[in-house]
């Protein structure tokens, strides 16, 4: 185990269940939906409101809600933001750095 974290932290990749952004404990739905800087996107994007409403018990639950509450224009939206975080997420544990200052869309 020991080994395999020197591996993945020459790796500069984080083994930390905190989140990259806020330092609140990490979970899908945390890094979606949850966190506050996240919930600055959604907010953005003009989708709070209905993602709020739409929140489930897992993202799968989530993503099931918001497709059958969101016309296609704004589901198509919701699949790119889920990717821009996720993707960010990725970057930011693999060492790098986030792209956008400010998060802005
Ligand atoms: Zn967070």
């Amino acid at each position: 185990m020991a080994e395999t974290c020197n591996c993945l932290a020459r790796r500069k990749i984080s083994m930390t269940s905190v989140c990259p952004w806020c330092d609140l404990e990490q979970s899908n739905m945390h890094v979606f939906f949850h966190c506050p800087s996240n919930k600055q996107l959604w907010w953005v994007a003009w989708l709070w409101v209905v993602v709020r409403q739409g929140v489930g018990a897992s993202v799968e639950d989530t993503v099931l809600n918001l497709f059958h509450r969101t016309s296609r224009e704004e589901f198509m939206l919701v699949g790119n933001l889920l990717w821009v975080i996720w993707g960010e997420r990725k970057r930011i544990l693999h060492g790098g750095k986030e792209r956008v200052e400010g998060r802005s869309l």
